[in-house]
């Protein structure tokens, strides 16, 4: 019997992400599990620290952006030659959007870093903090090699 049918693996693109890969893949191939990657794409306005405000004619295009990691996503998968994963781009805050995501997928286990720009010196990133609290299923944060 299988402990997970679908599995998700939350990718940032750091240099953490093969080791992080490799154990989603372990696992998902042991269960006979849907493996399905997912990348947020963030936006933070930059501010103005001389007047302490958000630049207001800061423009950046969210599709380009967005395309832009989907391509990211495309050369991993590929690079990784991963076959049936299921690759998934959107854009938001990286708490909210894995959160939404595992529910309207019914994914029951969720692969992430220990920490990664976030988290850069903790024990456990904001992210996976984040999660830990706000997730209807397991969570296997990974150890990574510092
Ligand atoms: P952090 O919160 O930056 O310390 O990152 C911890 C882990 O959260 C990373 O190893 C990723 O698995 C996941 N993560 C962080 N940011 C993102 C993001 N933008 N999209 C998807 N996963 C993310």
């Amino acid at each position: 019997m299988s402990d997970y049918t679908h599995i998700l693996m939350a990718i940032d693109f750091t240099k953490s992400a093969e080791q992080i890969l490799a154990k989603a893949r372990d696992i998902a191939q042991r269960n006979n599990a849907k493996l399905s990657l997912l990348h947020v794409v963030e936006y933070t306005p930059p501010v103005d620290y001389a007047n302490d405000s958000m630049i207001s004619n800061w423009v950046v295009d969210d599709n380009e952006m967005l395309e832009q990691a989907k391509e990211s996503l495309q050369r991993f998968s590929k690079k990784h030659n991963l076959k049936n994963v299921d690759l998934n781009v959107q854009f938001g805050r990286p708490k909210h959007v894995i959160s939404q995501f595992v529910k309207d997928q019914q994914c029951d286990l969720v692969i992430m870093g220990s920490h990664g720009r976030h988290g850069i010196g903790l024990l456990l990133g904001s992210t996976a903090s984040a999660l830990l609290h706000a997730m209807p299923c397991d969570i296997l944060t990974v150890k990574l090699e510092e």
